[in-house]
């Protein structure tokens, strides 16, 4: 991968900091400010928000890293919701008290799913990250995979810039163009943000009060259902055989007839459709999730993402730990291992496709598939016990081992 790099800035990497800008970058920007005076951006914007803009090779880098680990679950949970992130966030609830009494009125989200958001998102806007965004915007505009996705957000950053919402100065974040208190993206900064200190300018970096609101203002539009909450932490009965996973959602009934019980033992209200989670199968903590989960997947699809807010959200109301114990016992499956997981998937017949090391919603099915056809309990949950029951099925299915 980094090969490919050092070949699209071969003048970078020979002559460092001080080289001209690479010919075909020049080229690109002549494009994109063709399509930029198109949708109605000036040429003093775009000079201004352009002055001096190099490619940025560690944008590159970042867009194609491809982790050998993902983060397990409990240790992303562990990092993103400990004392200190609810002590801080408990402060800001105090200190924000009248706006966030005003954004509930308002826009019907609960203060501390929104304080939660931003406390994930940015620490409470301590880390929103430090590049400049029309510089990382048009290195992935002009080089990689996904340059048309790219165009649209830096298209919408010379807007915001151009309306007047936002200095270039201020506009910085991560590689991918998330920034400020709420991490948006510019295209969801200009559907979503809105300006609630009345100064007439939506600032998602400086103004508090902008950043809260707009994040409300986001759960609102994913159709966040007021004064219903997200979830919450459930028992499983032993040897639990059902159905999971977020996409099967039924009413409360079933799954109280099924044997499912609020974490503490006491039987679940039984009102409403819901779905049950197991972010690390079976042996783990279990969760119902309501609509209101989805609303906050909207945020990002990432269902560990979705379970931090949620339980952050649970810790700045006075609740409690994740009462079960995560199954740390169980490794995650390295990027390797996953490949060899759905090759032998595959070759089952349980799998279609080819193998890609992603664990989505098809090869989860799949493990649920064979986990059931082996007797163990189908939660899906692709780690290293299910890797090691496949080889030894696929083991004992050889003709060596008949022998
Ligand atoms: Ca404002």
């Amino acid at each position: 991968m980094r090969v490919l790099v050092r070949l699209v800035f071969p003048l970078l990497v020979v002559t460092g900091a001080q080289a001209a800008v690479p010919p075909e970058f020049t080229a690109c920007l002549r494009e994109l400010r063709t399509e930029a005076l198109a949708q109605g951006i000036g040429h003093r914007t775009f000079n201004r928000a352009f002055k001096g803009v190099e490619p940025d090779p560690s944008v590159l880098d970042a867009m194609q890293a491809q982790p050998e680990f993902e983060t397990p679950v409990w240790e992303y949970l562990g990092r993103l919701v400990d004392d200190k992130r609810v002590a801080d966030g408990q402060a800001r609830l105090e200190q924000w008290a009248p706006v966030l009494d005003r954004i509930e009125r308002e826009y019907g989200v609960d203060r501390y799913t929104i304080v939660a958001v931003w406390g994930v998102e940015s620490d409470y806007g301590r880390i929103m990250g430090k590049r400049p965004l029309v510089r990382s915007l048009a290195t992935a505009s002009c080089y990689g995979e996904r340059q048309r996705f790219f165009r649209g957000e830096l298209l919408a950053t010379l807007q915001i810039i151009q309306d007047g919402d936002m200095k270039p100065e201020a506009l910085r974040g991560s590689w991918a163009g998330a920034f400020g208190q709420t991490q948006f993206m510019p295209t969801t900064f200009q559907r979503m943000a809105v300006d609630f200190d009345g100064d007439g300018r939506r600032d998602l970096v400086e103004s508090v009060p902008d950043a809260l609101a707009s994040v409300a203002n986001f759960l609102r539009l994913a159709k966040w259902k007021p004064g219903e909450g997200w979830g919450y932490e459930v028992r499983l009965p032993d040897r639990y055989e059902g159905p999971s996973g977020r996409r099967d959602r039924e009413p409360l009934e079933a799954w109280r007839i099924r044997g499912v019980t609020r974490a503490d033992g006491s039987p679940l209200q039984i009102d409403g459709e819901a779905a049950l989670l197991l972010p690390t199968g079976a042996r783990g903590p279990a969760f119902m999730v309501f609509p209101n989960f989805n609303a906050i997947l909207a945020y990002n699809r990432s269902e560990a993402y979705a379970l931090a807010i949620a339980h952050l959200s649970d810790r700045l109301r006075g609740l409690g730990a994740i009462r079960a114990a995560w199954p740390i016992d169980d490794p995650v499956l390295s990027r390797a291992e996953r490949l060899e997981l759905q090759q032998r998937l595959i070759a089952r017949g349980l799998l279609e496709g080819d193998a890609d090391g992603i664990v989505g919603s098809r090869t989860t099915a799949a493990v649920k598939a064979f986990q059931a056809s082996t007797g163990l309990p189908p939660d899906g949950y692709a780690s290293a016990r299910v890797l090691k029951a496949l080889r030894e099925a696929d083991e004992a299915a050889s003709p060596r081992a008949a022998r």
